[in-house]
């Protein structure tokens, strides 16, 4: 199942799409993980690119553990690497902040989008497949996660960007960013 949507009369924006499935199953430019700081795999999105992926995308990982991200990469920040065997170009590895009752982490979690879609447009990306950031191990609730993802996906997707998909592993979250969207305004198209 997929919805699509995009700003009543205003075609030259990106559309934004919904699927319900695997991330890994996608074929786009760009596969957005959800990645931890270590680069190194982990659960979730993160282990099942790696493994669908193959040892490409770990290796070209330890390659940046080796350089400029010798620390890791940064909450927030987003990079790209091979997509190994996945049917996309690149992997843009992006690290969402876990959720937080202490403290508003919104703006990280915003980050992670915007500078996702950042490093796809400079490789020349058209379609991005993004996951639902945070809302698993990181404890994010779905609502709020996907209220920030819709909005920032739509404030900052531009050229050559032309179509943001948001890859959902179960019906309700399908069904909650489906409410995001209306609730953003996006009308269908
Ligand atoms: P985080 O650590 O950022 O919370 P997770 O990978 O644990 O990231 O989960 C992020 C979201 O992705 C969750 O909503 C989870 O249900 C979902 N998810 C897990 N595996 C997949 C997959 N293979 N494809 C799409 N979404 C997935």
């Amino acid at each position: 199942m997929s919805t699509r949507s995009g700003p009543s009369g205003q075609t030259d924006r990106p559309a934004i799409v919904l699927v319900r499935g695997d991330i890994t199953a996608q074929d786009a430019d760009v596969i957005v993980n959800a990645a931890n700081s270590s680069l190194l795999g982990g659960g979730g999105v993160d282990g099942a690119i790696h493994r669908k992926g193959g040892p490409a995308i770990l290796d070209a990982c330890r390659t940046l553990r080796a350089g400029h991200y010798g620390g890791g990469l940064p909450t927030g920040q987003a990079v790209a690497t091979t997509a190994g065997n996945l049917a996309a170009r690149w992997v843009v590895h992006t690290v969402g902040p876990v959720h937080s009752t202490q403290e508003d982490r919104s703006a990280l979690l915003a980050s992670c989008y915007r500078e996702s879609l950042r490093v796809a447009a400079a490789l020349g990306a058209e379609t991005v497949a993004f996951p639902a950031i945070s809302t698993g191990i990181y404890g994010w609730p779905m609502g709020d996660g996907a209220r920030i993802a819709v909005r920032t996906v739509r404030q900052e997707a531009t050229a050559p960007v032309r179509e943001v998909r948001f890859v959902l592993f179960d019906q309700a979250a399908y069904e909650i960013f489906a409410e995001a969207l209306a609730a953003d305004g996006t009308t269908p198209r």
